[in-house]
Order: structure tokens, then sequence, then C-alpha cells
């Protein structure tokens, strides 16, 4: 007897675990380990993996495997055993971290059916509801007028039955392409024989001939020659041309890309690709940390060791955070290795990513660019993995399965016997710290390429400013820096983060806030349609015109947002051609691109945006950084807060001054002295290193300890904070003396959508039986979680205690 393992699609803890099922004789030749099939589940039927096949079972009675739904195995075995990794590692069910591996076009959707299961007579009405039909889709049955015991009497005596259609919504893409049946020679042949009024048909033919074309795209076949199908039709009749269905890629990267060729590299940049190459070439396990500052000729550094990985045959991964996988990236990538290249970007379309990934699982392509889900590329002779600007907490899963891609490179490079390279001008305290211990191998870019100085940055104090009469969101300085490269044409990025720092609505008589009633969060306002929105929630009401507290008329926007800025820098500098970029403007596909290209052709002078700007970009004629507010990350409720601003003023310095003309920097804050902002203001990464550790040590935080985050939510306030305490207490009994636990304590948030949220951490330096505990713990609540509508959530090393 064959039996399948499988993971059924039901996420749940009595589900977590693997079921047998018999392969009935039908599907044993087709069937492998890492295809999707359906299967029978109480009355049900439901998608599940087939993770191994095996000749034997524990079980007396299996029932049998259903459907087998893929052709070749979406998983290979070593994607199986990481998801069983993966699971145990991060404390998730089995289906989700292999859903979380696949395009979301393969992970099934059910379609509900009605099939008849008789010849029978059945009453007029369900009949006609039929209508000659074996099986409907069950919204006919919903949107008819027939009552719903009525079909339920039906199927009780075993008439009708209902069915669960996973519905792939796979979404190939076909073509219809034409080709020639015969020889070049028979196709003369025919056209001598074609009668003289058949001029179309000859020419197609003739297109054929003159092209000598094996196939062509039966539109731009008929648009070339101005014709119909009418004329084709007869060459097809005859069996001259022949037609078929071809399947064809979306390409969203269809444009060429100027080929590029392997720079001569600076005697830095050649020790660390020496070092990565000998790894290649012992064909062992390391993980390197590039540090290197911004311009220094990192990617350069990947772009050849891949090569080197290619030339031997292997395959490379390269990560890059979502926000930084911008098209001058994707041309540095596809410009060296042109079609051996897939990008898995989140701006494509289900379709589009499916395409992909489908090149990687054809072996079509050599080298797979993307951003965190990318980690899972099914490449089977993985040569290298790269993960840029590894300090990105973009890295990190915020929900189920919460992995971190650096973890899941890690484990499938020790596999693959593979290097893993970390890049990054200011790495995470963990990796530095690793580094210097050793376990990382550090190499080292500290220069910039052709030895241009980092940008000068000058740091403002803000409440000078005030205190000097300046109240506008700009300081003197920034205006004059701003003024004179107007003058000079050449161009400026202003940097706005909006992180932590939100467009609220106060009242300036009384200070009332407006908050969202659901979340206890500042709502922020929306100029273009007056409205107060809330980020967490969607919730959203008009601005008001008084206070809802005191009755002043003086309530009104607060803080900065992107369009505020906009409309300051167009009264302040009004011949300045400003393009605004953030999430209003890239909204639609393809803005993003375009409003770069503009920038980058001088149609304006100065970008202004987000975060979003931040990273990667790389403009000639960028020679002034100007930094709106540095320290509004600086008082989130985050231990990394300080890393974070460390981090990015680092990336956005490095965007000015990158080519030939010296760069500037200009950062206004309210709390200039704290030493991120100095630090990062000389570019002394070593000096913020030593200065965080020792916060970090003192106050028990990684890279000292580890963290766990459990936040527990419900409707019922109590509720929530009950099961926390008692989850506090189960833990000091069974948790290490020297492992401590915070909390119970209100989430940062403390509402989100109704739910009430508390949180616990545990700070640990050992704790081998943690995973075991907080099974337990989550098994204990099961049936609260399952009926009652409690959450808890156990995030494993967080990126952040929000
Ligand atoms: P990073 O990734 O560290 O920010 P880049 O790889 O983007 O740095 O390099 C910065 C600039 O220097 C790019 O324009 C790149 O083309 C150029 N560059 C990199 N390596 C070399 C080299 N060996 N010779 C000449 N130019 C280089
Ligand atoms: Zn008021
Ligand atoms: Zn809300």
């Amino acid at each position: 007897m064959t039996i399948a393992k499988v993971v059924v699609d039901v996420p749940a803890s009595q589900t977590d675990r693997i079921f047998d099922y018999h392969i009935p004789e039908r599907f044993e030749a087709a069937i492998q380990e890492g295809m999707r099939v359906t299967v029978p589940f109480g009355p049900r039927k439901i998608m599940g993996y087939v993770l191994e096949i095996t000749d034997h079972t524990e079980l007396e009675k299996v029932r049998d495997i259903e459907n087998v739904l893929d052709v070749t195995p979406v998983l290979t075995s070593e994607l199986i055993n990481l998801g069983k990794w993966m699971s145990n590692h991060t404390l998730s069910f089995y289906i989700s971290s292999f859903q979380v591996m696949l395009p979301q076009v393969l992970k099934a959707k059910y379609k509900k059916e009605l099939h008849r299961l008789t010849e029978e007579e059945l009453p007029d009405e369900i009949n006609r509801l039929f209508d000659g039909r074996d099986y409907i889709d069950f919204e006919e049955v919903e949107k008819s007028s027939i009552k719903l015991n009525r079909i339920q009497r039906f199927i009780q005596e075993g008439l009708l039955e209902v069915d669960y259609q996973v519905d792939s919504k796979e979404t190939k893409k076909f073509e219809t392409v034409i080709a020639r049946k015969g020889s070049l020679t028979n196709l003369e042949e025919a056209m001598i024989d074609l009668p003289k009024q058949a001029t179309k048909q000859w020419e197609i033919l003739k297109y054929f001939s003159a092209n000598e074309i094996e196939e062509v795209n039966q539109k731009t076949l008929l648009s070339i020659l101005k014709t119909t199908r009418a004329s084709l039709k007869p060459l097809l009749d005859k069996g001259i041309l022949q037609e078929y269905k071809k399947e064809t890629y979306r390409n969203p990267y269809q444009r060429d890309y100027p080929k590029t060729t392997a720079l001569p590299l600076t005697d830095q940049q050649q020790e660390a690709k020496d070092a990565i190459q000998a790894q290649l070439a012992k064909q062992e396990h390391e993980v390197f940390l590039l540090h290197g500052v911004t311009g220094s000729g990192k990617t350069e550094v990947y772009l050849q060791a891949i090569q080197e990985v290619i030339d031997r045959g292997e395959e490379a991964i390269v990560l890059v955070p979502e926000i930084s996988l911008t098209p001058q990236m994707v041309e540095r990538f596809k410009g060296r290795f042109g079609s051996y290249v897939a990008v898995l970007h989140s701006a494509l379309s289900a379709g589009e990513k499916y395409d992909e990934w489908r090149k990687i699982q054809r072996k079509e392509v050599k080298v797979a660019v993307g951003a965190r889900s990318a980690i899972f590329a099914p490449f089977e002779n993985l040569g290298i993995i790269i993960i840029d600007e590894e300090h990105e907490s973009s890295y990190k899963q915020d929900d189920h399965p919460r992995y971190h891609a650096r973890d899941v490179a890690i484990y499938r490079a020790k596999h693959h016997h593979c290097p893993v390279v970390l890049g990054s001008a200011t790495p995470t305290l963990e990796s530095f710290a690793r580094a210097k211990k050793g376990v990382y191998q550090l190499l080292s870019l500290p220069d910039r390429m052709n030895k241009a100085a980092m940008p000068e940055v000058q740091v403002i104090d803000m409440r000078e400013e005030l205190h000097a009469g300046n109240r506008s969101m700009f300081s003197q300085q920034l205006v004059q820096a701003m003024e004179e490269r107007l003058r000079k044409k050449q161009q400026i990025v202003l940097f706005l983060n909006r992180r932590g720092y939100s467009t609220f609505v106060m009242c300036r008589d009384c200070g009332h806030v407006m908050e969202c009633p659901h979340c206890d969060i500042a709502l922020t306002y929306h100029r273009t349609q007056n409205k107060l929105k809330c980020h967490y929630c969607s919730y959203e009401e008009s601005m008001p015109s008084v206070c809802p507290e005191c009755s002043s008329d003086t309530i009104r926007y607060f803080g900065t947002g992107t369009q505020k800025v906009e409309e300051a820098l167009t009264k302040l500098l009004p011949e300045a051609r400003v393009i605004r970029m953030d999430v209003d403007t890239t909204r639609r596909k393809g803005a993003h691109e375009k409003l770069l290209t503009q920038f980058g052709n001088h149609e304006a002078d100065i970008l202004l945006g987000t975060q979003m700007i931040a990273k990667g970009l790389d403009f000639a004629n960028v020679t002034l950084v100007g930094v709106l507010a540095a320290d509004t990350m600086l008082h989130l409720p985050d231990f990394r807060a300080a890393e974070k601003t460390f981090q990015l003023l680092t990336q956005v310095s490095g965007r000015a001054g990158r080519h030939s003309l010296p760069g500037e920097v200009i950062v206004q804050s309210y709390t200039p002295e704290h030493y991120s902002i100095q630090l990062a203001s000389t570019y002394e990464y070593e000096a913020f290193f030593q200065q965080e550790m020792q916060v970090r040590k003192t106050f028990h935080y990684p890279p000292y300890f580890y963290l766990t985050l459990i936040t527990v939510s419900h409707p019922n306030q109590i509720k929530a904070m009950e099961v926390t305490k008692h989850i506090v207490q189960g833990l000091s009994q069974s948790l290490s003396e020297q492992s401590t636990i915070l909390g119970p304590t209100p989430s940062p948030i403390a509402r989100i959508k109704n739910r009430y949220r508390y949180q616990c951490v545990i700070k640990y330096k050992n704790e081998p039986k943690q995973r075991e505990i907080l099974k337990r713990i989550l098994h204990y609540y099961e049936s609260d979680i399952q009926k009652n509508d409690l959450l808890i959530s156990i995030d494993l090393q967080p990126s952040q205690l929000m």
C-alpha cells in the first residue's frame, strides 16, 4: 500500500501534524513528494502538501487522496525540511510555513459546489437549477429561491452532495502561435499552388519564407500584414500552417537593459571578493559580513561573486529590502546577467510573480533578486546567498511564520555548503558583534569609490531656530543651501521621516488630540479628502471645524506631512520644481519608476519624500540632502530606536555627492546632542557600536540577551489582562532563574480594532526548553483561541516591541 504523508491546509493546532492518506493506484505513477493534493478531511475536501511517500502506516484505515493538483512538485525536498525547521523555530503551523514559500496563485482557494449524485427524478425546481449539468456552483443555489433546508434534505438522502473544489487560481497565460508545419521548401511549394486571387494567404506564407521563421504570435502576424483570421483559416485547414497555444510569461521587465561588464576591482573590493571566492572553491558554508559605507562598491562585489557562482553552474539569491528594490537596482542585475535574472517584487501582479517563480522552478534563470520571501526561491544548486542592507527590519516577517530571512538564509546555505554574504553600511549590532567574535567573517570597504569623501553633515538645533523666531519647518541654513543649489542648477533631496511622526490634529487652545476611537493612536489628516484616518484600522471621520473638547476653532493639523512640506516649499522657493514621493504619489503601478526617471532627467530640482527615498538612489547631480526632523524615531517605544535613527541618517546622507560633485547634508533636530545623531553626522559606526552596546548591556537587551515577545489580545480588556498575567505566572515557574519576565503591560498600541492588547517580554540568555514551554501555553489556551476570540502571538526575537 502506498501512503502519502500530508500536511493539510487547516491552520489550527489540532491539525498541525502530518496525516496519512492512501494513494489510489491511478495516482501512483504521478504523485511525488512536494506536490499539492486534495484530500478528504472530515466532511470537507481540502488542499494539502505531500511531504513524504512511504509504504506503511500505523493506522488501520486511511482515506484516499482525492486528487493531485500538480504535475511537478512545488516544494523541493530541501524546502520541505526547511518548512519543518521553520515551524519549530518560529512556533508556527506547518501549513503556514509551506504556504509562505509559494507564490500567491498557488495558494488554493476553495469553491463550493453542489453535485447531483443521481439520475433519479428530483423535484422540478431542483432540476431547473441543475439545467442538465452534473454539478453547479453553490453560489447559484444561494442566489436561487430554493430554501436551503430543502437542499439539505436531499443531501441527507444522498441525492445531492456539497463538494469543495480547490481553485488554484492558476493564471498561466497563453498566446496563440502560428507555426509552419513542414519545411521551408514545402511552404514555398504551397505558395506556388495558391490560387491567384488568394493574395492575403500568399502574403502570410511569404512572411514565413522571407523571414525564415518557424512560428509567430498570431496577433503580431495579423497586425503586421493588416489582415484577419479569415485569410489564415484556409492555410490552417490545408495543413500548411498550424496553430497552438503556447504558455507565455508576463514580462514586467521587458525592456532591454544596457549590458554591463565586470569593473576592475579596487584593492579593498578584490580582498573581499577573494575571501568569498576562496569559500566558494572550498564549497563550505560561511557567513561574511561585508561592512562598507554607502558607495563603497559592495554591489560590484556581489555582482562579481555571483558571476563566479554562475560560472560554476550554480545559482544565487540576492535579497534587497522591498523599499530599495528600485528600478536602478533591478537594472544593475539585469544589466549584468540579462535574462538569467528573475525579479520577485511585491509591485508585480500575482500572475507576474508566479511567472518569475516558475522561471526559477524550471531552471531558466540563475539569479533571483527579490525582497524577503525570495529567500524561498526553489533553486536546487545554490552557490551563494546575498542579503544587502542586512540591518533592514523588513527581513523579519511580522506575521506567521515569524521568520527572519537571515536565519533562513543561513539554514539554506548550510544545506548547500555555500556562503552567505550580509552587506551593510550600518550592520545590526547583532551581526557586527558576531563578526567581532569571529562567528562571521568581517570584510570591510571603508572608503568610497574613487576616494570620494562622505558628504559633510551639519546638525541644526531646531529649538534655537524657534528661539530666534523662525517658526517655519526649514532652518535658515537649509533655506540658504537650497537657494544656492537652485542657482547652480544642482539637485536636492529632502527627507521627511514619517515613522513616529504623524500629521495629527491638535487643538491649540486645550491640547486635545484627535484619536481613533478603536486604536488609541492619533488620527492622520488627509488633506485631499479633508478627512481623518486611522492607519491601523482604517477608521475615518471628517475633519472637525471646532474642538470636540473645548469648542475652540483653533483645531488644526499638526506635525508635517509631505504634502505640507511641498506647500511650504512652493511658497518659499516658487521657482523650484518639486517631485513628491510618498505612498500617495506612488500608489499606481510604475509611478515610482516614472518619478525617479523624471528626477534623474533633471525635470525637477527637489525630490521630497519619505523612507522610500532613503535608500539605493544614485543621482549624480544631487549635492544637497536635507533631513527635516531627524529625531522623530528616537522616541518610539523600541529598544532599537537609537540604532534605527543612526542607520537612517547614514543611509540618507549616502544619497549626496556620490559622484564628482561634492555633497552636503543638513540634519534638523530637536535633540541634536543625542549620540546617535552626533555619531551619524561624523560617520562613526564603530563608536556608535561601542556606545550602543553599553546601553544594551546595561538594560539587558540584544545582543546580550535574547527577547521573546508575547502579545495577548481580546475584545474584553480584563480577559486580555488576566490571560497575560496567568502566562507570566506560568513562565516564572517554568523558566530558569537567570531569565526575566517583563509584564504584563498594555502594549504600546493598547487597542487595535477594538481588541485590547497586553504583552509580556522574556529576556533570557539560554532557555533550551523555552519552545516546549511556550507550546504548552498555547495548548492550554487552545479552546479559548478556537472558540472565545482569544489571540496569543509569540514572537521569538521580535524586530520591535510594539
Ligand atoms: P554600494 O553598493 O556599496 O553602495 P556601489 O556598488 O553602488 O556601492 O558603488 C558605488 C558606485 O561606484 C557605483 O556607481 C558603481 O558603479 C561604482 N563602482 C563600484 N565598483 C567600482 C570599481 N571597481 N571601479 C569603478 N567604479 C566602481
Ligand atoms: Zn480644544
Ligand atoms: Zn483605528
